[in-house]
């Protein structure tokens, strides 16, 4: 079903600190979602503190929106439970009713818990238009109506988070319902640098690796491109040994890979070039 995963905070295994960059939305997002989550008896007092019930991440892919959704909730004691919009919206002619009903209840007995809804964009019903399947729309209704009962039950500790790369196609029943959003964009040279810091962390560099000049050379790169750009580099040394094999040289010492020097990253930026042409 519509469900991929429901993880306890203690195994979801990504913290604030394995995410490189986005400062400003790991703050933003630990005082608005993990603190209240972690201590509600501080929000429980007078009117003007509320926990929040619904948080929007948007920006361009790969900029790890759903890489924040599991450290947050890691960050804030909360189960984790990840759907997909376009899921819902896809050949799912079920039970919607009776589905809905028993994803919300199961939730909410999970409390605390982050519901991350990826896709979130796909919910809204205006771009079913008329060819829309009458059971997607009576799907997206339920979850529309179970999620407003969810929002509704004022002491528990449930928070949706939704995600989406395109938040021009948002629609106002998705806007009302994630009053929070947050822009997760395109990270800059310096943001590059720390993302990559963490990608290389465990990897065999040469000395002196000039972090620097690579952040520089990867401009428009999202954090998700640039893992693939050092999943990439990371094969040259693997294949120039495998060719000294096949040539008959280097056998004894065929187990030892020389390092990554910057020069790999440079020459796998032919293979890997960034996804995002925008940063909307
Ligand atoms: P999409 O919108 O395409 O779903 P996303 O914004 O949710 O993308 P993620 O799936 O979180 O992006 O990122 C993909 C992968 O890229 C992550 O699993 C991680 O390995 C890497 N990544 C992205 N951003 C960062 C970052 N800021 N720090 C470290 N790794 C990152």
């Amino acid at each position: 079903n519509f469900i991929s995963s429901v993880v306890p905070p203690d195994e979801i295994g990504v913290k604030f600190d394995d995410i490189g960059a986005l400062e400003d939305v790991k703050r933003t997002l630990d005082e608005l979602v993990a603190l209240p989550m972690r201590r509600p008896e501080l929000f429980s007092h007078g009117n003007l503190l509320r926990p929040c019930k619904g948080v929007l991440l948007f920006g361009p892919p790969g900029t790890g929106k759903t890489l924040l959704a599991k450290a947050l909730a890691t960050e804030a004691g909360a189960n984790f439970i990840s759907i997909t919009g376009s899921s819902l919206t896809s050949k799912w002619f079920g039970d919607a009713e009776k589905l809905t009903k028993a994803l919300f209840s199961f939730a909410s007995r999970l409390a605390p818990v982050i519901i991350f809804v990826d896709e979130v964009d796909s919910l809204l019903g205006a771009r079913g238009g008329a060819l829309e399947h009458e059971a997607t729309r009576k799907m997206r209704n339920e979850f529309m109506a179970a999620w407003d009962g969810l929002r509704s039950k004022e002491n528990q500790r449930i928070l949706i988070l939704g995600a989406t790369n395109r938040p021009f196609d948002l629609d106002d029943a998705v806007i009302r319902r994630l009053p929070r959003r947050i822009y997760v964009g395109l990270p800059d040279a310096e943001n590059r640098r720390k993302i990559l810091k963490i990608l290389l962390a465990k990897e065999n560099l040469e000395a002196d690796f000039k972090f620097d000049e690579l952040a520089n050379a990867t401009e428009g790169y999202s954090g998700s491109d640039l893992k693939n750009l050092c999943i990439a580099s990371a094969y040259r040394p693997v294949q120039e040994l495998i060719e000294e094999e096949k040539k008959g040289r280097g056998s004894g010492s065929s187990s030892h890979l020389r390092p990554l020097v910057l020069d790999d990253f440079i020459q796998a930026k032919a293979k890997v070039s960034p996804s995002v042409s925008y940063n909307a």
